[in-house]
């Protein structure tokens, strides 16, 4: 296998491009070499679109789950029961759960306050835990959301014993000390767009910090845009320039890196088997 084909994309929404732009956006991954991608689901209908994307597209595997922000959604236990199911029924697309877990920082799209109100700080936690046990419940790791919220989320995976699983923290900004609690609770941490902005000199002392074989790379499209790109929407084929500069910051060669940052997705996702051809 080319070196080239070894690039993956932990963290994408591909249910939020049209379908004749999502299958350009596939193309162009495609050619640039990406050999996966996880697109992510944030409640049950964007879920069932992401099964859906991936069961229609061979280099695309599905996670699905609750993000923090449809926390505040009635009835949660009906909604991760049928998160269950759709997992079950997909266990060939389905590779891990995902987006959930915690966001303590006021929503600017949204308006909504978490930071002053106990109530959805308290619902996103409740529904984190079930997301946990689903996750542990499946065998499937977490790729996590995280902003502001780093000690409760550790917390929560250490009385829920997460480390059965495991899974990746996704966008990682949190500090050297959250850094090397998750890498001791066995987690990956992943690095998307921000590396590529010249000013992310404390985010690259971290990327420094954490061992290569916990590393991961994501674009989170198409949010998230790189460096110079902030009038285009970001895409997965992006994750080329992604590699390169996280390989540049940790001074290690650009082709290796991509090489252990895929064997770290394949660990971690245990797709191994679903490779061989
Ligand atoms: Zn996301």
């Amino acid at each position: 296998m080319h070196i080239k084909e070894k690039l993956t994309d932990l963290h994408v929404h591909l249910e939020q491009y049209t379908s004749a732009e999502s299958e350009n956006v596939l193309k162009r991954a495609n050619s640039v070499g990406v050999r996966w991608i996880v697109t992510a689901g944030m409640d049950l209908q964007s879920s069932a679109q992401a099964v859906k994307i991936a069961t229609a597209h061979k280099q695309v595997l599905a996670s699905v789950g609750i993000h923090p922000w449809v926390a505040a959604e009635t009835d949660l236990r009906d909604l991760t029961d049928k998160i269950r199911y759709l997992a079950l029924d997909n266990t060939a697309t389905v590779v891990a759960i995902s987006e959930v877990g915690l966001d303590f920082v006021d929503n600017a799209f949204t308006g909504v306050s978490y930071h002053n109100n106990e109530n959805l700080r308290e619902a996103q936690e409740r529904i984190f835990r079930q997301q946990v046990d689903l996750a542990c419940e499946l065998a499937l790791p977490l790729i996590i959301h995280c902003r502001g919220a780093y000690s409760t989320l550790i917390s929560i995976l250490q009385e829920e014993r997460a480390y059965r699983v495991c899974g990746v923290i996704h966008n990682f900004d949190g500090d050297k000390k959250t850094a090397d609690q998750l890498l001791n609770m066995g987690f990956y941490l992943s690095f998307g767009g921000a590396i590529t902005y010249p000013t992310a000199t404390t985010l690259q002392k971290i990327v420094r910090h954490v061992p290569l074989d916990r590393i991961l790379i994501e674009t989170d499209s198409p949010y998230m845009p790189l460096y110079l790109q902030l009038d285009e929407k970001n895409e997965p084929a992006n994750v080329v320039q992604i590699a390169r500069t996280l390989a540049k910051v940790i001074k290690v060669d650009s082709e290796e890196f991509i090489d252990i940052s895929y064997t770290n997705f394949k660990t971690l996702l245990k797709i191994a088997m679903r490779d061989e051809n």
